[in-house]
């Protein structure tokens, strides 16, 4: 008799089943198992043994699904690993691997049969059969070039192709012919070509893909990557705005797929690809998939079966959830934006980042790892600091674009000189009218993050911070008292400003439904349209606003982050970022590198096809050195201050931070059970131990919550930190006053 370990999606550990040998069970087969008196669920073989366990009374395996297995022993090590390091238990991995294939009911079963799964196909494209001689061709193009001359280009290309390909049969991909698709669509109906579907070959050979020409500064960046790659370390490509870190990723990908092999690429979210995953889609046609959270679960589970199946040398474009996703044979991972908080899975366990994830494939499947961004996170800096990473910078834009210049402008200089109409400055002002007056387009930028509100002097711009954590505080309205998220220190709000002694604190805080009121007010004439996450709730709304914009129905777009992503607006010249406070203000030890990532995003999307690029900062501290580090484009220099700080503070990337979250309907029992946590918790951990504190979200759904931080520093073992910190979670779950208490374990936590 056999017995498998069987994962169930569930926050439980793995089962023991019996196999019955004809069933032809394996490891990494998906399985039907019945749990419980009644309960049937969908598990994954993790093992199998001869070794029967001590328990009496088990189960049988019900039933096999699927042709193939699900799980390859690389993404064991994978969910393995991130079960361990995340806190969870891997059936929480698996419950968010496998979407729909993983429903806890075999009922829902038998949607999804993977022998009807088709392999990927992409276009060949030949003469018609009479023009395969050369002879024929000649005598065609000897008449037709005249009155033709493109048509007969095209075609005597598809035949050089065929030739220098050695296709005997004529046929070529189609994407190797440089014609546009209506060109192609006219030759096909005249009877000049045929065009048929064919399965893509696995192992492309070198030159088999279109790749991109590059400046000399793109190509040193290249090389530079590929040396970094043939000594296994990962590349961290710190690239501008505009300066063609996609041509790049062109390039390694071409080179990856020539030897078979698969290609991941992360992306923050996908609706703001659409123009990347087009260009690579022209490029790599038939091998292009893209994977995301807005396609139907069904959708996806034929995505995972597919790639299950697959014979490898494909290219998949996707979210973070796209690493659980089968990979054969893995040789490039690439974390496109590798700074963005989308990146990092907050509201369920396995609470994973993904471009640490990115990096773990590397090392379990061998692959080559390249991290891009126009403003690396700190961690990944600090990791090319140390020399862990190689570190390769692109400083220019690619061609003619040049970074747009930025004008910082005092809001508080600008009250006083009454050169400010509600909340937008006369320079701002000015620098619209001019955009419209030349018929180009502006973008405004406002962030309304966070709950609650922060307070700030009027007069002269302070907002009260914490002495211990140099994070500012938040206003917390029903006891008015602010209060730091990461250790409670708490003062009543103060009337008095207590940097400048004059009565003129106020709640600070406007949107961008108010933006665009007043905009309008100070433009009446003007095109304006709101992107945010109101105005895009659907794909096809998103698209609209994005697409009138990009064709100039719209002069001005106001938005929230979204805005900073990627875009490639030809016809941007002013970028207003409408309120820096506000980011510079959030209650979050990542406060500043996030503002400017932020906005040198947004400041990204100005002049990226004219000289005319200017970006209007509008801020009450023009001397933040955030701010001035912006306005000088210096990376370097925010990232060194920044590392500096968190050096003195010992936050991450000089420590990992563990944050538990525990919640319950009852305020008392919630305080006394994470006063008893925290105790406990110093007992082992001492002054690496913050809180309990109420977060910003002191309650949501009824519920309670109260958050205790574990700082561990750099260099100490963070794996017997996490099974010490497993120990006290569960001797806790044992207490009596923890009944019907939830923790949430945060590893690594944003
Ligand atoms: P990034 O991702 O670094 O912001 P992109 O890859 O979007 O930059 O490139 C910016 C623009 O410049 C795009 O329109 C891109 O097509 C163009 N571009 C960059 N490099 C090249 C190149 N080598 N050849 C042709 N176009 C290029
Ligand atoms: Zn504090």
């Amino acid at each position: 008799m056999l017995y498998a370990q069987v994962v169930l999606p569930l926050a439980q550990p793995m089962y023991t089943f019996t196999v019955d040998e004809t069933l032809g069970v394996g490891v990494g087969d998906a399985v039907v198992v019945q749990f419980g008196s009644s309960r049937y669920y969908t598990g994954i073989v993790w093992s199998i043994t001869t070794q029967r366990p001590e328990y009496p009374r088990l189960k049988p395996i019900l039933k096999r699904l699927y042709t193939t297995p699900l799980l390859t022993p690389e993404a064991q090590r994978l969910w393995e690993w991130m079960a361990d390091y995340y806190m969870c238990s891997i059936g929480e991995v698996m419950r968010l691997a496998l979407p729909s294939l993983a429903k806890p009911s075999a009922a829902s079963l038998g949607e999804l049969d993977d022998r009807s799964i088709e392999p990927p196909t992409e276009r060949y494209i030949a003469l018609s059969e009479e023009l395969r001689t050369e002879e024929a061709l000649t005598e065609y193009v000897a008449k037709h070039s005249r009155r033709a001359p493109r048509r007969c280009t095209t075609m005597d290309s598809i035949a050089a192709l065929a030739f220098e390909r050695g296709a005997t049969d004529g046929f070529v991909p189609r994407r190797l012919v440089d014609a546009d698709n209506d060109s192609i669509a006219a030759l096909k109906r005249s009877g000049l070509v045929v065009v048929e579907q064919r399965q893509i070959t696995r192992h492309a050979t070198e030159g088999d893909f279109l790749r991109p020409t590059l400046s000399e500064a793109q190509e040193r960046a290249l090389n530079t990557i590929r040396e970094a790659h043939a000594t296994g370390k990962v590349a961290l490509l710190h690239g501008v705005t505009g300066s063609g870190k996609t041509e790049i990723y062109i390039h390694l990908i071409a080179d990856a797929l020539s030897q078979g092999k698969d290609v991941l690429m992360l992306v923050p979210e996908i609706v703001i690809t659409t123009q990347l995953v087009e260009r690579l889609e022209r490029i790599f046609e038939g091998r292009t998939t893209t994977y995301h959270s807005r396609l139907t679960a069904l959708r996806r589970g034929h995505t995972f079966l597919r790639l299950a199946a697959s014979e490898g040398g494909e290219l998949i474009v996707g979210v973070r959830s796209a690493v659980f996703l089968p990979m054969h044979n893995a040789g490039l991972v690439i974390v496109d934006e590798e700074h963005d908080a989308g990146y990092k899975q907050t509201d369920m366990q396995p609470r994973y980042n993904g471009r640490d994830t990115a990096v773990m494939m590397g090392m379990i499947y061998g692959a080559k790892v390249v991290l891009g961004s126009a403003t690396p996170s700190l961690e990944s800096y600090l990791n090319a600091l140390a020399k862990k990473y190689a570190y390769v910078e692109l400083k220019e834009r690619w061609g003619e674009g040049t970074l747009p210049e930025v004008v910082v402008s005092d809001t508080i200089r600008a009250v006083k000189r009454g050169e400010r109409k509600t909340h937008f400055n006369l320079d701002l002002i000015q620098d619209i009218e001019r955009t419209l007056h030349n018929g180009d387009q502006a973008i405004l930028f406002q962030n309304r993050r966070g709950y609650a509100p922060y307070i700030q002097c009027r007069t002269c711009g302070y907002s009260p911070r914490c002495p211990h954590c140099n994070v500012t505080l938040t206003q917390h309205k029903a006891t008015r008292h602010m209060e730091c998220h990461y250790c409670g220190y708490t003062i009543p709000t103060p009337d008095i400003c207590p940097n400048c002694d004059i009565k003129d604190m106020a709640l600070m805080g406007f949107g961008t439904e108010k933006a665009v009121e007043e905009i309008s007010r100070l433009f009446p004439e003007a095109r304006i349209d709101r992107l945010d996450g109101d105005t895009s709730t659907s794909e096809t709304a998103f698209r609209n606003i994005v697409q009138r914009f990009e064709s100039g129905q719209t002069d001005i777009l106001v938005g929230t982050q979204i805005v900073t992503k990627g875009f490639d607006f030809g016809g941007v010249s002013t970028v207003g970022i409408l309120n820096a406070d506000n980011l510079l203000s959030t209650p979050d030890f990542r406060a500043s590198e996030r503002a400017f990532q932020l906005m040198m995003q947004v400041a990204g999307r100005a002049g990226r096809r004219n000289d005319r690029g200017r970006v209007i900062i509008q801020t009450s501290q023009p001397k933040h050195p955030v701010i001035q580090q912006i306005a000088a484009g210096d990376y370097h220099a925010m990232a060194h201050g920044e590392l500096n700080e968190r050096k003195t503070f010992g936050y991450p990337p000089y420590s990992r931070l563990i944050r538990l979250l525990l919640r319950h309907d009852t305020y008392d029992v919630l305080h006394r059970a994470a006063h008893h946590m925290a105790q406990l918790l110093r007992q082992k951990f001492g002054g690496r131990v913050m809180g309990p504190v109420s977060p910003a979200l002191e309650m949501l759904r009824g519920e309670h919550r109260a958050e205790i931080a574990v700082k561990i520093e750099c260099g100490g073992s963070m794996k017997r930190a996490r099974t010490m910190l497993r120990d006290v979670v569960d001797r806790c779950h044992a207490e009596s006053c923890f009944k019907g208490i939830k923790i949430d374990i945060d590893v690594d936590a944003w």
